[in-house]
């Protein structure tokens, strides 16, 4: 690499990357292309000859970008957010250009679906050690009905029998939370049936409402059982850097692992889900491996910690280094009230569905996510999923703004997530004027 080169073709990039921020809100949030549209704009081969960078951004700007969901848009409140900020992306810039594989500083995963699956090998893998491999079709995991699927996935590859899967049902009473009698009826039940039970994964900040499992009350359970204990805080776990969302926290002290996407909401670029362990030593266990062509001194003198025994991939990209920015660029004070300013724009879109009589709030608001329907005309619950579908697709077909649904309770319900770098209030009104015009337009034509 030509250091000269290099620094030329940064600085253009830079530009093009600031320009694209400068210009953000003038793409539609949601790609309003058709799928396949690229197939037809470009060539079937890779060129024999090296191109310019200008001709390649020219590409990018006139065929990748109009097929490109703006995740980094003010007005992008669907899902839960990915979070970019210029530390982020110095940590990321710095990383890629030093491009080495990272010496690790915890043990950062790229997603929070790989942090579930390791940590259900290394439980699923201590019971089998205690009991014999002979017992897998016996093992029974746990969560609830909002657990996030990434949890049923990791079942599916670590072999547990999808049977013995238990996704307790919870309600609108308890505001979407895994019950503790619930959970304790179903273990009882099942070592009674002669089952093992061996894993709960709990979740604080569910991916359909943001409901926290009561994890106090869970690990008072679990401990009575040794059943491995993980929380996932794919979201929500950013809110607790504030003293005032710790709570949501409290019993953390019993679990067995607990994982955390910096990158959802946290100011992190993309890839960051960091994970932490009470004892590193049953990863280490399942994961190891020690070939030839690996070992060195410091390997073979355990004066390192290899952290290709705590993931599936061997190379890992060195994540910490962006985290470790963010935390430093801008220090713990100014990241609580990033938080705590979305928290405080999704209380004001509340307030704003709140005060129309046309809509419904279906579940309590606990951090950046409001959960809401518009009311069917008559009470006629029956149009009302096709009216709220409807909805749906009205604001996000004006490409001024992306949300995304979910059901509960058999409803299908609009979710409005805050959590995009660059939203600010007048995004949260101008999204709520769209609501409400798309509302009146199809309640006159229902
Ligand atoms: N867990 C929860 C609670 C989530 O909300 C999500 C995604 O939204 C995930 C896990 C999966 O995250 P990832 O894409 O990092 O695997």
């Amino acid at each position: 690499m030509d250091a000269e080169q290099l620094r030329e073709n940064a600085h253009k990039m830079v530009d093009v990357i600031a320009e694209y921020y400068k210009n953000i809100e003038s793409f539609p949030v949601l790609s309003q292309v058709e799928p396949g549209y690229l197939q037809k704009l470009i060539p079937d081969s890779a060129p024999v000859q090296p191109e310019s960078l200008h001709t390649v951004l020219l590409d990018v700007e006139t065929k990748i970008l109009p097929g490109v969901t703006h995740w980094q848009s003010p007005n992008f409140f669907a899902y839960f957010p990915i979070n970019g900020s210029i530390a982020g992306f110095l940590g990321e810039m710095l990383s890629a250009g030093i491009n080495m594989m990272g010496p690790g500083g915890g043990v950062i995963q790229g997603t929070a679906s790989e942090a579930v699956l390791v940590v259900l090998v290394a439980a699923r893998d201590r019971i089998l050690r205690e009991i014999g491999k002979d017992a897998l079709g016996k093992l029974v995991v746990y969560g609830s009905d909002q657990t996030h699927s990434c949890f049923q996935k990791a079942c599916q590859i670590v072999g547990i029998h999808p049977q013995n899967l238990r996704l307790l049902r919870t309600e609108n009473y308890n505001e979407y939370a895994l019950s503790p009698e619930s959970l304790d009826d179903a273990i009882s039940h099942d070592i009674a049936s002669g089952l093992i039970p061996f894993f709960l994964c709990a979740t604080v900040g569910t991916t359909s409402s943001t409901a926290v499992d009561p994890l106090h009350a869970l690990g008072k359970i679990i401990k009575r059982y040794r059943i491995w204990f993980h929380v996932d805080a794919a979201y929500a776990g950013s809110a607790c850097i504030c003293p005032e969302y710790r709570h949501h926290l409290n019993g953390i002290e019993e679990a067995d692992s607990f994982n955390m996407n910096c990158h959802k909401w946290f100011l992190t670029n993309f890839d960051c889900s960091a994970l932490w362990i009470k004892d590193r030593n049953t990863l280490i266990q399942s994961l190891s491996t020690n070939p030839e062509y690996l070992k060195n001194k410091a390997s073979q003198g355990r004066t390192v910690i290899d952290y290709k025994d705590w993931e599936i991939p061997l190379g890992r990209r060195f994540r910490s280094l962006k985290l470790w920015m963010v935390l430093r660029l801008y220090g713990v004070e100014n990241l609580q009230s990033y938080i705590r300013n979305h928290i405080k724009l999704a209380q004001q879109f509340e307030d704003l569905v709140a005060q129309d009589t046309r809509f419904e709030i279906v579940a309590t608001r606990t951090f950046s996510l409001v959960c809401f329907r518009l009311l069917p005309p008559n009470k006629n619950e029956e149009y009302a999923n096709k009216l709220n579908s409807d909805l749906l697709d009205a604001v996000n077909s004006s490409g001024k703004i992306f949300i995304s649904h979910t059901v509960l309770s058999g409803n299908y319900i609009l979710r409005f997530v805050v959590g995009a770098p660059l939203t600010e209030e007048r995004h949260i009104v101008a999204a709520w004027k769209l609501f409400q015009e798309a509302s009146s337009s199809l309640l006159e034509n229902s």
